[in-house]
Parts: structure tokens; sequence; C-alpha cells
């Protein structure tokens, strides 16, 4: 790896909070008809640990979304990269990211999967940065919170390395 990672969340501390979020889903959504929606490509990792963690019938679906370049400031431009492959319409949907940072990846995704009138639209994010908002978001499921740092490791980047990292880390070059 080109920086050493210097550690802030380990893969035990994450999969005990993944377990926790997964049982309060599942009594949530028991009896609906239920579609995660994982957004690529940083919350790969959490969403496929999460979905196997709420024991449940749902289904997932992708949106691919890219709002950094190869630097670590968002742009502040959201783009869809992939849409979801069916329609949402009365369907129960969590969407599911690796971090909210400004707010502007999620409020524009809301914006958009809510003209397709979804039976519901909720928010699960592992991480939030909450010193860096520029948009209140409602999540209605929160991993952590962290301070505001660059990190990387389980899914999360930089210029698309450090995604396979089991734990969560800082950059520390
Ligand atoms: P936002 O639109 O809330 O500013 O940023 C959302 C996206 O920016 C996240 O889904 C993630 O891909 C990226 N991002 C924000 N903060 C970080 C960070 O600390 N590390 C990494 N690797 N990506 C981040």
């Amino acid at each position: 790896m080109p920086f050493p990672v210097s550690p802030l969340l380990s893969k035990e501390a994450i999969a005990e909070r993944v377990k926790e979020l997964g049982a309060q889903l599942r009594a949530d959504y028991e009896g609906k008809n239920f579609l995660i929606v994982c957004v690529l490509k940083g919350s790969f990792v959490f969403a496929a640990d999460l979905a196997r963690a709420i024991d449940l019938p749902l289904r997932i679906d992708f949106l691919g979304t890219r709002s950094y370049g190869d630097g670590t400031e968002s742009s502040g431009v959201v783009q869809i990269t992939q849409d979801l492959s069916r329609p949402i319409e009365d369907v129960h949907v969590l969407l599911v990211e690796d971090i909210v940072d400004s707010g502007l990846t999620i409020a524009h995704l809301i914006k958009l999967l809510r003209t397709r009138s979804p039976a519901s639209l909720k928010v699960c994010s592992l991480l939030h940065k909450p010193s860096r908002a520029k948009i209140e978001v409602p999540i209605d499921y929160l991993g952590f919170t962290i301070e505001d740092r660059f990190v990387v490791g389980y899914g999360l980047d930089h210029a698309e390395l450090y995604r396979n990292l089991p734990f969560i880390g800082v950059l520390t070059p």
C-alpha cells in the first residue's frame, strides 16, 4: 500500500455494530417487501455483511455513484454510474451507504429515488462525519460517528486502493 494506515475501527468492532444494526432492521422490516440498495462502490463490503446480518427475506440492488475524483475532497458533483436494475414502486427501500460526509450524495439519491414512488425510503450509513455536513440528511440507521479524517478500508478507497482492508483506518502519508 502506498501510505500507512492507522487503525480507527477494528474488524471486531465493525462486526459487532453490523450485528446490532441487522437485528434492528430485522425488527423494523419484518413482513415488508424489503430491498437493500447498495450504493457502489464504497458500501459493497458493508452491504454484504449487513445483508447477512438481517434474518429476513430481502432483495439487493446496486446503485453506482461517484462523487470524489482521486483526491480526498468531494467534487460536490454526484454522478450516477449505474442505475437500479428494477423499479422500486411500492417497495420498502433501504439505501446503504459507506459514509455520509457533506451529505450531498445521499441527498441527491433520496431525491432521485423518491420520484419512483417507493413504499418507504430510509438510509443506513456505516459512518457519519457530522462536522462536514453541507446539507441536513436523515440517517435512520448509523454505525459510527467519526471525526473529520479521511478514512479507508472495509470498502472505502483512496484512488481505488485500500477497499480490501478488513478494518477502517486513517491514511497517514
Ligand atoms: P458526501 O456526498 O456525503 O460528501 O460523500 C459521500 C461519498 O464520499 C461517500 O459515499 C464516499 O464514497 C466518499 N467519502 C466521503 N468521506 C470519505 C472518507 O473519509 N473516505 C473515503 N474513502 N471516502 C469518503
